[in-house]
């Protein structure tokens, strides 16, 4: 199986330059070749191939607009036009309805927040012996090597973020690590109220570093939004919340990563709801903050359960889970995002609204849970610890959630 691996780099004054050069010319040779298939398109021809972009790229060294062409790494160039030839490919499969729709390629701009170049084995990179980055036409570059690669990369992507940190990123082919079989399996539902909650009735919520380098990231946003336009202030306003962001970034995948882990070590199957469908349910606002933190959770729990020999269930539903009773499994109707706990019509439970639709999901996988967690005891405080946070929650996503 295939993982991915980064770690990051220090480059030096001249190899940042040597960096900002080769994504400027992957930008140019991806925006060139963009501009080539839509202008194509808009004149009603044939889409243009690769094989036409790539002889485009070597042709246009030689002209005296695109001469600088030259400066870089020619696999570089080659890549950036494999990245064109994905997005669309992703783009038509999306239209096809093999995989979520995505839009059109668009055009990079200098001034978009991540800036990437590939080079694979033809563009001869390599570690050296001192465990230098050595890439071509830039130089040996420091890495910071936080754990050990499993096995030799044939490719390296470098990443700069938003915040101007370098990242060396590897796909590396790796063993599975089979862990001994075990009889726990899970459904898990990602929420709104709690970041996700387990069939088994327990509730996962962001930690606290996680939250503090939230609120870090927003007052940062506020202080940017109150500095003049053009001003120095309002550079390094922006300089701080580009920091923010990679810090909330960073301290978000530590969580997944720990949180995943600990879900794939302790259980033998594990079942979540496609989120393409969970979308359909909520407001855009909800979307476009959760859905980017849980796709790439799910991604980290698909891949760890295939490395530890797991197994992971994706569930397809077009019926929302907290409206069917996990004991009797009638169907009850919507509830408002603020009812937290509800009583079944039909038999009578008293049902956690989390921890309900979490069994159902489990179900659904084909999974053998029972639902006595999800049944909230009678004569209990109808509630987990945190109760007033989780009401405010759910109140406050139903308008936009401001806390983030
Ligand atoms: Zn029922």
């Amino acid at each position: 199986m295939q993982l991915r691996y980064s770690f990051r780099l220090y480059p030096n004054g001249p190899q940042r330059s040597a960096l900002a050069r080769a994504f400027g010319c992957a930008r140019v040779v991806y925006n060139d070749a963009l501009r080539t298939r839509e202008d194509a398109r808009a004149a009603g021809l044939p889409f243009v191939s690769s094989a036409v972009l790539s002889t485009a790229v070597t042709a246009a060294k030689s002209t005296p607009q695109r001469a600088w062409l030259a400066e870089v790494s020619a696999v570089v160039l080659q890549q950036s036009l494999r990245d064109l030839d994905t997005a669309y490919r992703n783009f038509f499969d999306g239209l096809k309805g093999k995989r979520p729709r995505m839009g059109a390629p668009r055009f990079k701009s200098r001034k978009d927040s991540r800036h990437t170049v590939r080079f694979t084995a033809n563009a001869r990179w390599k570690i050296t012996p001192g465990g230098d980055l050595s890439l071509p036409k830039i130089g040996d570059v420091r890495v910071k090597w936080s754990r050990a690669l499993p096995s030799a990369p044939s490719t390296v992507t470098v990443v700069e973020d938003a915040s101007g940190r370098y990242f060396a990123s590897f796909v590396v082919e790796t063993d599975p690590e089979i862990l001994p079989a075990m009889d726990n399996v899970v459904g898990i539902d990602l929420g709104l109220t709690h970041f996700a909650a387990l069939s088994d009735g327990t509730k996962i919520d962001s930690p606290r570093f996680l939250r503090r380098a939230e609120k870090k990231l927003k007052r940062a946003q506020r202080d940017l939004s109150r500095k003049a336009k053009g001003s120095a202030n309002r550079v390094k306003a922006r300089i701080k919340v580009a920091r923010a962001h990679a810090r909330t970034a960073d301290a978000r995948r530590e969580f997944h990563h720990r949180l995943s882990t600990k879900i794939i070590r302790e259980n033998q199957s594990v079942a979540v709801e496609d989120l393409a469908v969970k979308g359909l349910a909520r407001t855009r606002m909800a979307k476009s903050v959760h859905d980017a933190g849980w796709s790439a959770f799910v991604t980290m729990l698909e891949y760890k359960a295939a490395k530890f020999g797991r197994t992971f269930h994706r569930i397809a539903r077009f019926e929302p889970t907290s409206q069917v009773c996990s004991v009797c499994g009638v169907k009850d109707g919507p509830k408002p995002l603020g009812i937290r706990v509800w009583t079944c019509t039909a038999c009578g439970a008293v049902l956690d609204r989390d921890i309900n639709a979490a069994v159902n999901v489990a179900k659904a996988a084909g999974l053998a849970v029972t639902a006595c967690r999800a049944r909230v005891r009678p004569g209990r405080v109808p509630a987990q610890r945190g109760e007033a946070g989780t009401h405010r929650d759910g109140q406050m996503a139903v308008v936009g959630i401001p806390s983030l």
